[in-house]
Parts: structure tokens; C-alpha cells; sequence
């Protein structure tokens, strides 16, 4: 009698401790899954924060990009932008026709010539004064030009339109400048060619602003790889 007590007893303890270590564990396995979601929630923070980051980056960036870049304004093939449908090119000047300054040579001659049998208008958009614009407009045969265009500024870029009659889908652009020119065009929404500077030596603002462009464009590059 006494044993069956004890039994029961002795049961009655065992399914109590039973009860509470699956009652721990429970409550373990809770805990756990709480740390392992905030942890995971923390992470989750983490990489948005970073990936805001980025596309933080990127956008900066994106803005200077232009829509193509190519090596020189002279091997630009002008006839294929006239077959997609363009009618109405904005220049910068210096250093995208010629050097810095200097007067239009007879290549840059030969390319307006070749541009106006094609079909094309164009329009120089420079942020140099009068006389060096106009010069250059008038030995290259040209009609419209844009001086002291304050580039990026869209304002030179829509008076460039509107003096050749065109519009933002027909027209694009051709300078060899990031911060000044591609953005002014992307800013404008104008297609984009980007050309190599003609003048490896230039003045030290300009270099300046070289080295800056070299890491947007590093960035550009390694984009479209
Ligand atoms: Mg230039």
C-alpha cells in the first residue's frame, strides 16, 4: 500500500517535472526565436541602410553619366543619329571641336559642311564669351550659337532648341565636359555623347575638375562592363 503511495508519488513528481522542463523549453525555444528575429530584423535594417546607401551613390553618380561616350567628335557617326531620327545637334566648343581657343581648323570646317549635306541643324553652346563663339559659329558656317551659356544650366540647351526648331527627342548633345556639359544635357533630358578632351594641357581649375570626373567615370565604366 505504502509502495503504491510512493509510486504514485514519485510519479506524480516526474510528470510534474516533465511539464516544467517542456514548459522551459518552450519558453526557450520562444526566447530563441525572438533573438534570432531581431537579429535577423537588425540585419535586414542593416542591408536596407546600405542599400540606400548605394542607390544613394548611384544616383549622385547616375547624374553625370552620359548616354554614350565616345573617343572623339570626329568619329561620331552622324549619319546613323539622322537615320534614328535626329535633326538638331548642340556643341560645346573648346575642346570638343578644337583646343582650347584656337580657330576653326579645316576638320571642323569639313564636319559642319558634311552635317548641313546630311540634313542637320546645329547649334554651338559654349560657356566662353561672345567673340570666341561667334568666331568659331561663322568660319565653321554655322548660324546659331549660345555664349556664356552657364552649363550645367538648362537654359542654353532649350534656347539651342528652340532656335532649330527642335525638341528634346530630336536633338542631342556633344561636349567634353561631365560636371559642366553631359549634366546640363541629362538635366535638359537630352541625349548625351560625352568626347575625350582635345587638350591634354589644360588650365589647373580644369584639371581639377578632371580628377573628379575620372571617378564618375571609373564608376560609369565599370557600369557598363
Ligand atoms: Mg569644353
Amino acid at each position: 500500500m505504502l509502495g503504491s503511495s510512493f509510486l504514485r508519488f514519485v510519479l506524480l513528481i516526474n510528470y510534474i517535472i516533465i511539464i516544467y522542463e517542456n514548459e522551459d523549453e518552450r519558453k526557450y525555444k520562444g526566447k530563441e526565436k525572438i533573438r534570432k528575429y531581431c537579429t535577423a530584423e537588425k540585419k535586414y535594417d542593416r542591408i536596407e541602410k546600405v542599400e540606400k546607401k548605394k542607390n544613394g551613390e548611384k544616383k549622385m553618380f547616375q547624374k553625370f553619366y552620359p548616354s554614350e561616350d565616345i573617343n572623339s567628335t570626329y568619329d561620331i557617326d552622324f549619319e546613323s543619329y539622322f537615320e534614328k531620327g535626329y535633326r538638331g545637334i548642340i556643341f560645346d566648343v573648346d575642346n570638343t571641336l578644337v583646343f582650347h581657343n584656337a580657330p576653326a581648323d579645316e576638320r571642323a570646317k569639313a564636319l559642319f559642311q558634311r552635317l548641313k549635306k546630311i540634313g542637320f541643324d546645329f547649334c554651338f553652346t559654349s560657356n566662353n564669351k561672345e567673340p570666341r563663339v561667334k568666331k568659331f559659329c561663322q568660319d565653321v558656317g554655322g548660324t546659331h550659337y549660345i555664349y556664356k551659356a552657364n552649363k550645367p544650366s538648362t537654359k542654353g540647351y532649350k534656347k539651342a532648341m528652340r532656335l532649330m526648331g527642335t525638341n528634346k527627342e530630336n536633338t542631342f548633345f556633344v561636349g567634353d565636359q561631365l560636371f559642366t556639359d553631359v549634366y546640363g544635357a541629362n538635366r535638359t533630358g537630352i541625349h548625351s555623347i560625352l568626347v575625350k578632351p582635345m587638350n591634354p594641357k589644360e588650365e589647373i581649375q580644369i584639371v581639377l575638375k578632371r580628377y573628379l570626373e575620372k571617378i564618375v567615370l571609373w564608376r560609369y565604366r565599370s557600369k557598363k562592363r
